[in-house]
């Protein structure tokens, strides 16, 4: 039976990263997704803010041009601008961004198997028997350790007796071609409850594609249904009668914050899988690149040192302590369903006492928290069953 020292399940922006830090180690890493190609099912816009732009060297011919103003409508569409002297939002390309993420993995002795889905695990003294499948064809593989990083609802790790996402919200989007750019880029942001119920409806236009969607609570309303009448609402803003459609996009955005329990002796979890998303802006790429850049570092070390005290510093509670005053805006911004409310919180958004704060959610940089963990330095006592 083949056997790893880790196995990544699920190659979107977590994995990918986890699995190319942890290659950059020289550990034997399998890259699984059930997905046959990284280009199919892409369910994220793309939208990288600043702070991960300087602190992740993400290519550049991945990314399309900087977008530094910002428009918010309330749900009347009394507008207010905010402009950033900042490059503060570039929009990845993210089939691109994916294969070179993966070229890069491969190019660090990462295996990779698409195609392929986890099925179930059992545990062998300090080893696990991986059972997945490749092309519908069982296989089972050996690993010391199982990285979740399948998205929101995962299976990896409810596996591994973990926690899981209880609180999410829906995103759905048309990436489109082919619409006039009149004046700088720019992200207009729509406050609309009966568009998007809990969160936002949004365009993107960065010059040279846009992005148009909408999210909200499943419960409250019909995606796709919101996605027609948001595109048919927006005429006097973006012109569309050219517009052709590349792709569609959506999926669950999990919103209750980083889960508490994220790690056991057996595997951890990276990404949308570990709750990793900012429960305001839904904003889960950086924490996607932070998190998994953290995962990778205790891993290693455990690999290394089979200390479990180790795994004690990727604990969920590390990062919720950041989050509290995101929960409660999460909790205001679900709460709050009357468009006149929302209509009277974006009048005082104008005001110039509160415009800081409108600033401040868009432009801050209060990205996913860096955790700092002294590197352990012990002898190897990790058996290998
Ligand atoms: C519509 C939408 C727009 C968004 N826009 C933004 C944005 O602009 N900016 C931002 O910061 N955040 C955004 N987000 C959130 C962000 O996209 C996610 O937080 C991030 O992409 C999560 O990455 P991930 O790698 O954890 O999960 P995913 O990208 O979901 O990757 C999980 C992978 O696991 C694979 N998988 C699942 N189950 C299995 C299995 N059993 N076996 C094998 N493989 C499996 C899947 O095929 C998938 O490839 C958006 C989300 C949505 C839904």
């Amino acid at each position: 039976m083949e056997s790893f020292d880790v196995v990544v399940v699920g190659a979107g922006l977590a994995g990918l990263q986890t699995a190319l830090s942890l290659g950059e180690r020289k550990f034997r890493i399998l890259l699984i997704d059930r997905k046959p190609s990284l280009n199919r099912s892409i369910h994220t816009t793309g939208i990288f803010v600043r702070r991960t732009l300087e602190d992740f060297d993400l290519p550049d011919d991945c990314l399309g041009p900087a977008v530094r103003n910002v428009t918010l409508y309330s749900p009347a569409r009394r507008s207010m601008d905010l402009v950033s002297p900042h490059d503060e939002f570039r929009v990845g390309r993210m089939a691109q961004l994916y294969q070179r993420l993966l070229q890069k993995c491969i190019r660090t002795g990462v295996e990779w198997s698409p195609t392929t889905k986890y099925i179930e695990h059992t545990k062998l003294n300090d080893e696990l028997t991986l059972y997945i499948e490749t092309e519908g064809q069982p296989r089972c593989v050996r690993t010391r350790y199982l990285v979740g990083a399948d998205g929101a609802t995962s299976q990896t790790g409810a596996a591994l007796k973990l926690d899981s996402n209880r609180e999410w919200i829906v995103g759905v989007e048309e990436v489109l071609d082919g619409v006039p750019l009149n004046g700088p880029p720019r992200f207009h942001c729509f406050l609309d409850p009966h568009v998007a119920p809990g969160y936002l409806a949004w365009i993107v236009h960065d010059g040279e594609q846009v992005h148009l969607g909408v999210g909200g609570y499943p419960s409250r309303f019909d995606p796709l249904k919101a996605l027609r009448e948001f595109r048919n609402s927006v005429d006097n803003i973006v012109d569309l009668s050219n517009a052709k459609l590349i792709e569609r996009r959506g999926g669950r955005i999990p919103v209750g914050g980083v889960l508490r329990r994220i790690a056991n002796e057996h595997g951890l979890l990276v990404g949308d899988a570990a709750g990793a998303v900012s429960p305001l802006t839904a904003g889960g790429l950086d924490p996607c690149m932070r998190l998994s850049a953290f995962a990778a570092r205790v891993i290693g070390d455990y690999l290394e040192t089979g200390d479990r005290d180790t795994l004690s510093s990727y604990s969920g509670e590390l990062f919720r302590a950041r989050f509290v005053s995101r929960l409660w805006m999460r909790r205001v911004l679900s709460a709050v369903q009357s468009p006149a409310l929302i209509e009277l919180g974006c009048a005082l958004f104008r005001l110039p006492v509160f415009d800081s704060f409108a600033w401040h959610i868009f432009f801050g940089r209060g990205s996913f928290p860096d955790v700092q963990r002294p590197t352990v330095v012990k002898p190897t006592v990790f058996s290998t069953g």
